[in-house]
């Protein structure tokens, strides 16, 4: 469904995304995993289009969107979350994801209330449809966000750390519901810190260093790498 072909970013003297190469198939799930300021939420941005290549092309369907706007890739099917979540705060939860599904997938009055109805049951956000959502508790404003992503009727979600800061109890929630997604077919790259919630989803795990791709591999084959290890995991033993 997605595909990356030889992609690099440069910030003037700064290579933040190096040579990437990669395939994501329809439903799969894929994890990045990588140090701080290796570059993952820049591939992102670049799979979204809210910024440009220096060189290389991205593929959705086999066609190229290299040069296509975040709207129309949005429209195409790639919904996303954000690191730093940005809800309108103001307006309530199902507000927002009528906005999402109005704009971002251009439905119809109805077709997209019935849409922000399944996704608020989806993602466990029914109770809080009628909260503003400046108020939320953090399980819920990472709720929102995933329900944002999945408004747009897309085909690929992007997830952004969307797991961090929330007690044990709650992620294994926040999984439980990003299971469900994956499972009524919707094809995830989830970029996450949280190893232990990542793994529970994901069929592979991408390694990103230094702006090039480290590794491709199961969750199994990546955490067995020497050098996985200690350039990721040394981090934090
Ligand atoms: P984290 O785990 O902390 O979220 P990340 O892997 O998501 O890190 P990026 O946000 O992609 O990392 O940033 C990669 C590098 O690119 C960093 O050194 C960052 O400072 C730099 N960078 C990102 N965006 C820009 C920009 N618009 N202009 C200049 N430098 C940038
Ligand atoms: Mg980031």
């Amino acid at each position: 469904i997605l595909s990356l072909r030889n992609v690099s970013k440069n910030f003037g003297a700064l290579k933040v995304t190096d040579d990437v190469t990669f395939d994501l198939d329809a439903g799969q799930a894929l994890g990045i995993i990588g140090p701080n300021g290796a570059g993952k939420s820049t591939l992102f941005n670049l799979i979204t289009g809210n910024i440009r290549p220096n060189a290389g092309q991205v593929f959705l369907d086999g066609v190229d969107v290299t040069q296509q706007s975040p709207m129309d890739r949005c429209r195409s099917g790639v919904g996303r979350s954000f690191q730093i979540p940005q809800p309108f705060g103001h307006l309530s939860v199902y507000e927002n994801l009528l906005v999402a599904a109005r704009f971002g997938a251009q439905l119809s009055a109805a077709e997209a209330e019935a849409r922000c109805m399944e996704i608020l049951r989806q993602t466990g956000l029914a109770a809080s449809a009628g909260k503003p959502s400046g108020g939320l508790s953090l399980l819920s404003r990472k709720r929102l966000e995933l329900a944002r992503a999945m408004a747009t009727n897309p085909r690929v979600i992007l997830l952004d750390e969307i797991a961090g800061g929330l007690t044990e109890g709650e992620c294994g929630e926040l999984v439980d519901t990003i299971k469900g997604i994956h499972a009524s077919g919707t094809a995830i790259i989830w970029i996450e810190h949280v190893l232990h919630a990542l793994t529970r989803v994901v069929e592979k795990l991408l390694v990103l260093n230094f702006g090039r791709v480290l590794m491709i591999g199961t969750p199994a084959e990546v955490m067995a790498s020497d050098q996985v290890r200690e350039i990721y995991l040394g981090a934090e033993a």
